[in-house]
């Protein structure tokens, strides 16, 4: 009993899958999982987990997991040593730089990895390789978010802290199915509604739990929200409701946006988003009765054509309505994955170095390059989107892919694999053999964040320690390890004995995370950025004023400009988002035995009325069609969609909602319009 008690170990972690951040312990006993213990002192979750916290972690042992690193030799991946796969990847990406120029090369960094790898993935791109080229998949989700935010109000996160939103008077949520993509958060708003009074409106296309509980349903058509958004403002501002004295202080730019918002009427509203005028007024009252309002909006508002423009439509209203800087208020774009935000704020885009200081200001390249040694590239790279368009174009010739199933994530999914197969070199470093694995040249094990130390950032800024459970499956290496010695081998002396090293390099250089230690994330503790020097964090922002020249803030008029409506025939829309069991590709909630056995596979919601139009059952197949491609998929009867509307789970292991998406883009950030497909349906199975 004894040596068996002794084998049984405890660690603190924190969640990998979404943005919420939920810390616990964690029992283990060797490879196996004993239970998930969440603490009263975790500072985004308490006691609460979701059912992919508790049970979403099978996929550690499962046997699909890569544990040594493999070469492709023709069509084949054969085992190989780390010796000769990091050699191979070091001479491969020296050719092509050789013969290419640095930007011949790109990176792909991952919201699941930690901070401290996002770092070294940037670093290894700009200081090693010499480009600029490095982005994540914060482009697929919410860089539109962080557009608005950075447009209006200058810092691109959340607002406040996970337990304001609970003290807000009004909660508004946009395009966000905040039960099923951030549970313990959305929990938070289910007690403040029920329990404290809170006032809860929901807008969304979807019928879904959080709408059947709001005080307020709005169900605008597709791609809309920017009308609505603009029509309430203006209705606040002419009937006087708006903040003056907020606004005199603290904002820049009332007047040429007030005028831009001349042709919103409430009538030209309920024309294009078919919501009727006397809810867009309620809306307006509602904010006119709240002493503090936050809005949290995700993907249904961002994965538009005019997702950044809908962004900053949300901040404007907030700025009108004095919704800024204190307790309750604020903008709260809900983050995905894990870490898509410390990833962002590591610096693994583009244009910025981490703490998003541009990569084309001189004072600041120059103190990275007194730092790092050598000189670093001067211009902005290429995202994740142009980085792909660049392939096609004969440009970039290799890529370098960390934890990103991007053959299937990324949209228009025939259109990315044929880009992959004009590579010359490609290397991808994942637990498994995904889809986008497959096209590689030299595939690297990685371990998971169980098995590896360093910090996520969750959705409210908060930078938070996991520690190493158990020990890395087979050969796979944790990525930071795996990244230091790539460097080595393409000459760079890289020290990092430990990824406290890298934070303690990363909080010297970037003043945004300057009291960021080791330390002070002892266990449970936590830090919200920005962290001062002396450690003090800021659990809440905009109290003292914005992070602009003159420390006010920015209302920015936008133009409208409708979607484009998909030709020929494709008469459905077919939404797409998240289910609570299962998380994004599915490579680690399908290899999950409980939760597998819940939802075995994805399905599409079709309506009654178009289930009775067509002879559509539960369960039958279906047959997608777009001008992209194809996908059949089984079909579930439900009252949550509209007639002409579909919603596809995003996650399933059969069907990809991307074979079925198109090229279009966000216009300010290149993020893919996933929402803005329409398709039409053949039924497959008749009664
Ligand atoms: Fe993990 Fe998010 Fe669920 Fe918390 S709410 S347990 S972070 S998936």
């Amino acid at each position: 009993e004894k040596m068996r008690r002794k084998e049984i170990r405890r660690t603190k972690t924190v969640c990998t899958y979404c943005g919420v951040g939920c810390s616990f312990d964690i029992w283990t006993k060797g490879r196996d999982i004993l239970k998930v213990e969440p603490q009263p002192e975790a500072p985004a979750n308490g006691i609460s987990t979701c059912v992919k916290g508790k049970f979403g972690w099978d996929f550690i042992n499962s046997p699909k997991r890569l544990t040594r690193p493999l070469v492709r030799r023709g069509e084949r991946f054969y085992e190989t040593s780390w010796e000769e796969a990091l050699s191979l990847a070091a001479e491969k990406f020296t050719e092509v730089k050789e013969s290419g120029g640095p930007d011949a090369l790109g990176f792909i960094a991952s919201s699941k990895c930690t901070n401290e790898e996002a770092y070294l993935m940037q670093k290894l791109a700009r200081s090693v390789i010499g480009t600029n080229n490095v982005d994540n998949c914060s482009r697929y989700c919410q860089t539109p978010a962080t557009k608005g935010l950075f447009r209006t109000v200058g810092y691109g996160g959340d607002a406040g802290s996970i337990r304001d939103i609970a003290e807000a008077d009004l909660v508004i949520t946009v395009g966000s199915n905040t039960a099923d993509s951030h549970p313990v958060l959305a929990t938070r708003i289910k007690r403040a509604h029920k329990l404290h009074g809170q006032k809860l409106v929901v807008v969304d296309l979807l019928e879904h739990e959080m709408a059947e509980r709001a005080d307020l349903f709005l169900r605008p058509e597709s791609s809309t929200d920017f009308v609505w958004l603009a029509a309430v403002t203006r209705y606040i501002v002419d009937q006087g409701w708006h903040d003056t004295v907020f606004i005199e202080e603290r904002v820049n730019g009332l007047d040429d946006y007030v005028d831009s918002l001349n042709p919103f009427t409430l009538d030209y509203a309920e024309s294009v988003t078919g919501i009727p005028r006397e809810k867009l007024i309620r809306l307006a009252e509602m904010l006119r009765d709240a002493d503090s309002t936050c809005i949290l909006w995700a993907m249904g508002v961002t994965q538009h054509t005019g997702g950044s423009d809908t962004s900053t439509a949300i901040s404007n209203l907030l700025l009108i309505t004095g919704n800024y800087g204190r307790p309750g208020t604020g903008a709260y774009p809900l983050r995905g994955h894990n870490n898509v935000q410390g990833t962002s704020d590591f610096g693994a885009l583009p244009n910025v170095f981490p703490g998003y200081e541009s990569v084309e200001d001189e004072s600041v390249r120059r103190r990275y390059e007194r730092e790092w040694g050598g000189e670093l590239p001067k211009k902005a790279g290429l995202d994740n989107h142009s980085m792909l368009d660049s392939i096609l174009k004969g440009g970039i010739r290799s890529l370098y892919i960390i934890g990103e199933d991007t053959a299937f994530s990324d949209s228009n999914s025939h259109h990315v694999q044929e880009a992959f197969r004009q590579l010359d070199f490609m290397v991808v470093q994942d637990l498994f053999l995904t889809k986008t694995a497959r096209f590689a040249d030299v595939v690297l094990p990685a371990s998971p964040s169980l098995e590896k130390e360093g910090t996520f950032v969750n959705t409210e800024r908060r930078v938070q320690r996991l520690y190493q459970a158990i020990d890395p499956l087979g050969d796979s290496r944790p990525d930071w390890i795996i990244l230091r010695d790539l460097a080595r081998r393409l000459g760079a002396d890289w020290p990092y004995d430990h990824p406290g090293a890298v934070m303690a390099e990363a909080a010297k250089l970037a003043s945004m995370f300057a009291g960021v230690t080791y330390d002070r994330l002892e266990g449970y503790k936590s830090l919200q950025w920005p962290v001062a020097p002396d450690g003090t964090d800021a659990p809440f922002l905009y109290a003292d004023g914005f992070p602009t020249s003159d420390g006010k803030a920015r209302l920015v008029p936008m133009p409208w400009t409708a979607p484009r409506r998909t030709e020929g025939g494709y008469d459905l829309l077919l939404n797409n988002g998240r289910m609570l069991e299962h998380f994004h590709e599915g490579n680690m909630t399908y290899r999950s035995r409980g939760i597998r056995h819940k939802v075995p596979s994805a399905y599409v919601e079709v309506s009654t009325e178009l289930a009775a139009e067509r002879g559509i059952r539960d369960g039958a197949r279906v047959k997608l069609v777009s001008p992209f491609g194809e996908e059949t998929v089984y079909a579930l009867v439900s009252s949550r969609v509209r007639k002409k509307e579909l919603y596809l789970s995003i996650h399933t292991d059969q069907a990809s909602v991307n074979t079925l998406t198109g090229s279009d883009v966000d216009r300010a950030t290149h993020t893919p319009a996933y929402k803005e497909v329409h398709v039409r349906l053949e039924t497959l199975d008749r009664d």
